[in-house]
């Protein structure tokens, strides 16, 4: 395949930080970020060149591409270096620091679903494991090459990337699995309508993504997954196609749906799927509201959302990220609360929202309370919130990658029976194991990414300074450290971020053995070569 013909459109993927080449900082923002972490940490940190890409070292491809598929399939150095890793901080910085031992073998960047059968049938047929790509922000090691394999090809689906159709009467659309966040919002927007879905990764992944991975978008209530939005799909497997009918609801049996929605790559490739889409919204209210505890700001959320006003967003920061990420004073915990309506006026339910929070201790000056009446007055934007959504979508992994900085997060989601001992919990184990493996200038902070009338879904951030050359162990046992604590507390190993490889061992501990069971039974019948995403969900 010509190297020309591959090139995305937006540029190039970047091979050490999230999103394209364009993402990347420059060598002054890598150099400033070292001297405040040298400053912060009281350690010379120096910042580490970025290879070139001609000068890594790759083994052979394995595998020969036949004649009948050499226009969509390339077993260009760079593309395969490109896709060899997904986004977790540790593979973000294997890569930075040139280490490519597990590279696919070939990418395929197939255009249609005809294609990407052809491309299925001749890795089924030559044992070849197949790695389907979205946009490659897994950090759960999802697109990875499994040692194990003896050839590997990796099915981008970038070139799938179209609204095929809009059905406005059932307000639907016909999506293809790996058009990007933006491009998608772009064709609905011209209609009025959006799928409202917006992960934190939302200009570098796609829907095809989204949806096997079961992702979260960054409204706290209501539809948190993008499962509700999910109408019908269609997915290719070696055993043949898997379409699901069209229906707002049904009662009939297991649903054929949710057996793909979650799958993860394991069970067929995801070619498209009939959305549920709304219009967009025009009305607006938020308020940032200041608790002088973490304990009674998460009360104080517990009510709000037992009150069932289902704001579109209800974003808990306890102090420690109050202060990182809004600018507060170290101490106060900050509760954004957002509502949305295209064709209703909100100012009334932020009103009894505010009341409420009110009542459980939280303070908020009335003219702090924005409320817009849908003729384009920004609302959020503004003081702590708006201090807060700046950093959220301004997240950079290449500014600190190589730094030696172990920075990653856990989320989880919780009964509130359980919450304020298991947040003790997690503070206590996980921040003994920090200070035992990072020393004691670590950080441990928690939000609430998604709230539930029965329970949190917190999202824990922790960093401190690595042992050159040790981070990915020390890591490790951090991580080990707070998967124990999540899995033994009755919390789940994941609650957006998915299974991957990375917690296939904790999500085997959290469901019925019989499901496993009956799950692998299914993957036997879909992939009897066990060819796709070998390690993914299943432990070897
Ligand atoms: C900075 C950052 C922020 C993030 N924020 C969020 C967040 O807010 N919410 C959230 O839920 N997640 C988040 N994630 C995780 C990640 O973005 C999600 O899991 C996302 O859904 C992955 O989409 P993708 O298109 O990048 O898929 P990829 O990373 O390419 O793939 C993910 C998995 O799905 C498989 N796959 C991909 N496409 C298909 C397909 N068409 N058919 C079958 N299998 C397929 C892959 O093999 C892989 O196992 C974040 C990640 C990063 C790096």
């Amino acid at each position: 395949m010509d190297n020309q013909q591959v090139k995305p459109d937006r540029g190039r993927r970047s091979f050490w930080t999230w999103g394209w080449q364009s993402d990347e900082p420059t060598l002054g923002q890598r150099q400033e970020m070292a001297k405040h972490l040298s400053k912060r940490f009281g350690r010379k940190i120096s910042v580490p060149a970025v290879p070139d890409i001609e000068d890594l070292e790759l083994r052979a491809p394995r595998i020969s591409v036949p004649d009948s598929l050499r226009n969509i399939v390339t077993t260009d150095k760079a593309e395969r270096v490109i896709h060899t890793y997904g986004g977790h901080f540790l593979e973000l910085n294997r890569a930075l620091r040139g280490d490519f031992a597990e590279p696919p073998d070939a990418v395929a960047y197939p255009q249609d679903e005809n294609q990407v059968e052809a491309v299925l049938d001749w890795c089924d047929g030559k044992g070849y494991a197949v790695i389907p790509y979205g946009g490659g922000t897994t950090v759960v090691n999802g697109v990875s090459v499994p040692p194990s394999a003896r050839g590997a090809v990796t099915i981008d689906m970038e070139r799938l990337n179209q609204v095929l159709e809009i059905d406005e009467t059932s307000r639907a659309a016909r999506i293809q699995a790996g058009i990007f966040g933006p491009d998608l919002e772009d064709a609905l927007r011209p209609k009025g309508y959006t799928l409202r879905h917006f992960p934190q990764s939302f200009p570098w992944s796609t829907l095809g993504g989204w949806i096997v991975t079961r992702s979260g978008g960054h409204y706290a209530t209501n539809h948190t997954h993008i499962d509700d939005f999910v109408e019908s799909v269609r997915m290719i497997t070696p055993a043949g196609w898997w379409e699901s009918r069209r229906l707002p609801g049904s009662g009939a049996g297991p649903s054929p749906d949710r057996m793909v929605i979650g799958s993860e790559g394991t069970l067929g490739i995801l070619t498209e799927a009939w959305m549920r889409i709304q219009k967009r919204p025009v009305f607006r209210a938020t308020a940032g509201v200041v608790f002088p505890t973490w304990e009674k700001a998460y009360t104080a959320t517990r009510h709000l959302v037992q009150a069932k006003l289902w704001p579109a967003n209800l974003r808990l920061l306890d102090p420690e990220e109050a202060g990182r990420a809004a600018g507060l004073n170290g101490k106060q915990a900050l509760l954004i609360i957002g509502f949305e309506s295209s064709d209703v006026p909100q100012g009334e339910f932020i009103k009894l929202a505010v009341d409420i929070a009110r009542a459980n201790g939280g303070q908020v000056d009335d003219d702090e309370v924005r409320v817009s009446d849908g003729a384009g007055q920004a609302t959020g934007r503004e003081g702590a919130v708006g201090n807060w959504r700046n950093s959220f979508i301004g997240v950079n992994a290449g500014l600190t990658n190589g730094l030696g900085l172990i920075g990653d997060t856990f989320e989880t989601a919780i009964t509130w029976d359980k919450w304020p001992e298991f947040d003790a919990e997690v503070r206590d184990k996980v921040g003994r194991v920090l200070k035992e493996v990072v020393g004691e200038a670590y950080t441990l902070s928690c939000r609430f990414t998604h709230v539930y009338t029965d329970g949190p879904a917190p999202y824990y951030t922790f960093s401190g300074m690595g042992a050159p050359g040790g981070e990915a162990e020390q890591w490790q046992t951090i991580k080990d450290a707070a998967s124990e604590v999540l899995i033994s507390a009755g919390a789940t190993i994941t609650h957006h971020h998915s299974v991957g490889r990375m917690h296939a061992k904790g999500w085997s501990r959290q469901t019925p053995r019989l499901y496993g069971s009956v799950l692998r039974a299914a993957k036997k019948i879909l992939d009897p070569n066990s060819i796709l995403n070998p390690g993914v969900l299943f432990e070897p």
